[in-house]
């Protein structure tokens, strides 16, 4: 016979934590009680106010929000006469005795009983709880959870109990029982008697979903799903819940999204452009080399954007090496060809010098005013430039971010192009926007990033954008060899490295992380610059290059790296984005393990970029499963969206989402990696319900509304506001 197993558990694939849990209210449109602060439960006082908060919980309207993370299944009660050998059951019985018990084992108090129920008694123990003695009572009607164990004479060894005839009868033991996120403070038992007191008030929730895509979409209720994620009678009532629960947060994101992006397109004034002249054509078909099928679709998605009235908000992602490149300077010329301005911004110093040089040699013959706003400019250069810009007479000027700043007035700025800035968020990229408006002229903007967003990111965090994608390389490219290299073949690397020196290639070596201090990151450069120069790169140029050197010798150092002259160059991560030297074949990582793999792909896109072949060489020693996971990405994936999908898989979505500088709500239920088929939903929904009341301003929208503003939070500021 099969041993009987009741306590069947089910949990989401991703538990909750405290810190997923909303900070602000969850109740803003429902009616008066579900608002009452937590201290009108009985039993609640102030101090117990303060704990909850910790877990988000201001209101009684907020408890119905707090979800279980899982439930535990009690829904099989036993009669004792029905218990097997080692089976886990919950039986109701009627204490007969009670009496405490010592062992020789020190410390161990056993509690002894003996119940019955109309089938038969039984000897049950607890453990270490001393006063049970004392407060339960023969007579008593209990739930007791436990296993049924022993030889001859078995016991019941009890690990949850609950005595009837209280108001929360069976809340504990009987069942689908909830099991909350807690605190140290709170118990879970407490949220479910807190729960229980509340779970009335869930019927007078209201649903912001529209009725009709309720119906057609066969959706519970709010009131009944908020119901069943606490006291579900089956699984399947409890996943219908979740799943509708999971559809909404996830709607009224997109929603929110799109409705702001439909804002700013018609708010805004943007520099509507010509179509494309003598001046792009030229340019195009003066390059040595054909555009790619993708370079050319993505360069007509942005040439029908920079035609439109409204301004262009785009997003392009591509591997690196993919040729982004070529892109933003087309998306320029656009700007130049109609007489107007365009800028091109780094996010460092080093960046943008490369990328001034790089358009240069583009530009050579084709008579454009470049400019290269550097901070090492003196006041006096500096303030001659800017009349330049201001005149009219730069075309194109490069720079970081310092050249969106207000003392930089640009007449007549149609096109401003940001360079490697992921991890820019919404509220971020909405602040560039008004810097860079001028004269009520919102410029048409290009983000470009090699750092491939997975789809479910690029319809969240990037939800607000259009995205353009680079998906191949050109043709020809060769693909970089990952070795992840013992400690044992150290000194045969070091001997390969060499080989490549000598025929005239060039290396990098990158230390370890130091994220806690540039200083010590620097002062691990040196040393290792050090040791090598002294030992095995001995009689090569070996030179350092990190982040605590002044400006001007970063950019002295890779002049040199860029022409030659440097053969080995000891570094940290500040050559992680856009540096671009075809001759270096070799990127050496130390302690790799210690590097996200969005890093570790960006390391090794720094190699490989000219005809030769190049290795990355990944030394460390992972101590976490994670980082084998992530070492073994890198060995067996080239493809950059590939090892996005996988980081986000490995990572959970939850540090790449949960940033507060993303701007956008943590999501509760949803996950994005699990969900995204209802994702893709959402978004159609959300689409189409925004194009047809963009401002949800129908009535029957008002609840929906409403509900969007109260859950981006302050976020709806951004919403709103353009
Ligand atoms: P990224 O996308 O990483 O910024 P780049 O724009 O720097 O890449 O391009 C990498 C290299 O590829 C550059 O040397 C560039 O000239 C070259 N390149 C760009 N497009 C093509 C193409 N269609 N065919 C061949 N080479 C190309
Ligand atoms: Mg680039």
């Amino acid at each position: 016979m099969t041993r009987a197993r009741c306590l069947h558990t089910f949990a989401r694939s991703t538990p909750l934590k405290p810190a997923d849990l909303p900070r602000t209210s969850k109740t803003g449109f429902n009616p008066a009680e579900l608002k009452d602060p937590l201290v009108s439960l009985p039993g609640v006082g102030p101090a117990t106010a303060r704990e909850a908060a910790r877990l988000g919980l201001a209101t009684l309207g907020d408890l119905l929000f707090h979800f279980p993370h899982r439930h535990e299944d009690f829904t099989l009660s036993k009669k004792i006469g029905e218990l097997k050998w080692g089976e886990e059951a919950t039986v109701r019985c009627k204490l007969r005795s009670i009496g405490l018990q010592r062992t020789q084992r020190r410390n161990l108090r056993l509690v002894k009983a003996v119940v019955a129920d109309e089938t038969g008694y039984m000897e049950a123990i607890w453990f270490n709880q001393g006063y049970l003695a004392e407060l339960l009572s023969p007579g008593d009607e209990l739930f007791l959870r436990g296993r049924y164990e022993g030889g001859g004479r078995s016991v019941f060894r009890i690990t949850g109990h609950e005595v009837l005839g209280k108001e929360e009868a069976g809340l504990h033991t009987s069942g689908f029982v909830p099991v909350y996120p807690t605190t140290e403070k709170i118990s879970v038992k407490r949220l479910r008697g807190w729960l229980g007191k509340v779970r009335h008030l869930a019927a007078i929730l209201a649903d912001p979903l529209p009725s009709s895509l309720r119906a057609e979409m066969m959706l519970p209720q709010r009131s009944d799903a908020v119901t069943a994620m606490h006291f579900p009678r089956n699984l399947a009532e409890y996943k219908q819940a979740e799943q509708r629960l999971i559809f909404e947060e996830l709607y009224l994101m997109q929603v929110g999204l799109l409705s702001h992006r439909h804002h700013f397109e018609n708010e805004r004034c943007g520099a509507r452009l010509g179509p494309a002249g003598a001046l792009t054509h030229g340019f195009i078909s003066g390059l040595p080399f054909n555009l790619t099928d993708d370079q050319l679709r993505v360069c007509e998605e942005i040439s029908a954007d920079l035609q439109r009235p409204a301004p262009m908000q785009r997003l392009l992602q591509g591997d690196v090496g993919s040729g982004k490149t070529v892109v933003a300077v087309y998306t320029m010329l656009r700007a130049v060809e109609d007489c107007r301005q365009a800028t091109l911004m780094a996010p460092t110093e080093v960046l943008a010098e490369q990328h001034y040089f790089s358009l240069e040699r583009m530009f050579a013959g084709m008579g454009l005013r470049l400019a290269f706003l550097s901070s090492r400019l003196k006041a006096a250069e500096r303030a001659s430039l800017l009349e330049e810009i201001a005149g009219g007479r730069i075309d194109i000027a490069v720079g970081t971010h310092a050249l969106i700043q207000k003392d930089v007035e640009f007449p007549a700025l149609a096109v401003v192009v940001v360079d490697e800035q992921h991890r820019f968020g919404v509220r971020q990229r909405e602040e560039l926007v008004n810097k860079a408006t001028r004269g009520g002229v919102t410029p048409h903007v290009l983000h470009m990033t090699a750092t491939p967003i997975p789809r479910t990111l690029a319809l969240t965090l990037y939800g607000d954008l259009e995205v353009s994608t680079i998906y191949s390389l050109p043709a020809g490219r060769r693909e970089i060899k990952t070795w992840l290299v013992p400690e044992a073949k150290r000194t045969g690397a070091y001997r390969y490295i060499r080989e490549q020196l000598d025929a005239g290639r060039q290396c990098f070596v990158v230390c370890p992380l130091i994220e806690e201090s540039e200083v010590l990151e620097a002062r691990a450069v040196e040393s290792e610059a050090g040791k090598l120069a002294a030992g095995e790169f001995e009689g090569y140029t070996v030179a350092v290059l990190h982040g605590q050197m002044p400006a001007r010798g970063k950019q002295e150092t890779m002049r040199r790296f860029v022409a030659g002259g440097i053969q080995v160059l000891v570094t940290t991560t500040v050559i992680e984005v856009g540096v671009d030297v075809p001759n270096a074949t070799v990127m050496m990582v130390e302690e790799a393990d210690r590097f996200g793999l969005a890093q570790l792909h960006q390391l090794r896109g720094r190699v490989g970029r000219g005809e030769h072949d190049s290795c990355c060489l990944l030394f460390g020693d992972p101590k976490t499963e994670q980082a084998v996971q992530r070492l073994q990405a890198m060995n067996k994936i080239s493809d950059g969206f590939e090892l996005a999908d996988i980081d986000l898989e490995i990572r959970g979505e939850g540090q790449l989402f949960g940033t507060r500088q993303s701007g956008l709500p943590d999501l509760k239920l949803a996950r994005l990696i699990r969900d995204q088929e209802v994702l893709k939903l959402a978004r159609e929904r959300a689409a189409e319900m925004v194009k047809r009341d963009p401002e949800l301003a129908l009535p029957e929208n008002a609840l929906l509304r409403d509900e969007i503003e109260r859950v981006f939070g302050e976020s709806v500021e951004w919403l709103r506001r353009v």
